[in-house]
């Protein structure tokens, strides 16, 4: 009995949940998570907005995902990955970080355009599609406790749950599980804009941990690191160091921005 009560509360829940979001949609018709513009739907970008994004579709280095500006063939590697491979296995990002997808992430970030998430689940499945494993753990970057109490969210942790959401969705599933809170940033790190790649590099070193408690599930585990930018890789690096002192059997990185630099 208490059963079925509970599960009749839960769907009422719902209805409410679904009829509160279908008034919130009358009153507010649904707009451009980048622009503000309005669109049909909610949590879709307008035809403006999604021409001006610079989506990364071609040709890339196999490790980091570096677009190249010519096809150099399949298995190629970037002259840095080459020089210095990074800490992960392998890297992929959905879009070049230009003026379009800047507004778009800070809208994400700053400006509660969270209606955008499973728009992003969608486009991180498909370009992260090559990287995915079975039963792969889904990791955030984490942000400081103190960040997250004046943000109120870790754009990187809803990103991750979007990415989760679209693979249970897929007829292609690959069991993906969400670990939101396995990476833990003990140290307060200033922002890395601004800084040097030296300099980032610094300023991230031991400032990221595995939560004691996950540390026998991570043994030996297939992790895929999620972010919303990519710019020097050293945050990630850091995170894929971590992540793999801790035991597991390797770490892939997927973001939903990179800026790319001219070739060197
Ligand atoms: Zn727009
Ligand atoms: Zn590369």
């Amino acid at each position: 009995m208490k059963l079925i009560e509970t599960a009749a509360a839960k769907t009422a829940g719902k209805i409410v949940r679904t009829s509160a979001t279908a008034v919130l949609d009358v009153l507010l018709p649904p707009r451009c998570p980048a622009c503000g513009g309005s669109v049909v739907s909610t949590g879709a970008l307008c035809a403006k907005c999604w021409a001006a994004i610079n989506f990364i579709d071609g040709p890339v280095c196999r490790t980091c995902g570096l677009p190249f500006d010519y096809d150099e063939g399949v298995d190629v590697q970037c002259g840095v990955c080459l020089r210095d491979p990074p800490a992960y296995v392998a890297g992929r990002s959905v879009m070049h970080y230009g003026d379009a997808c800047r507004d778009l992430i800070l809208g994400f970030k700053h400006g509660d355009h969270t209606d955008a998430a499973p728009m992003f689940g969608g486009w991180l499945y498909r370009v992260g599609k090559p990287l995915l494993k079975r039963d792969m753990m889904v990791v955030p970057v984490p942000l400081h406790r103190w960040r997250l109490f004046s943000r109120r969210y870790n754009q990187s942790a809803l990103l991750a749950q979007a990415l989760v959401q679209f693979d249970k969705q897929s007829p292609a599933r690959f069991s993906l599980i969400g670990k939101p809170d396995l990476l833990v940033r003990r140290k307060r790190t200033r922002t890395q804009g601004g800084l040097s790649a030296r300099a980032r590099r610094l300023n991230v070193r031991g400032a990221f941990a595995v939560r004691p408690r996950y540390r026998n599930q991570l043994r030996g585990r297939d992790i895929l690191l999620i972010d919303d930018v990519m710019t020097t890789g050293a945050t990630l690096d850091a995170c894929c160091k971590t992540l793999s002192k801790a035991g597991a059997a390797s770490v892939s990185v997927l973001t939903l921005a990179r800026v790319v630099r001219p070739a060197f």
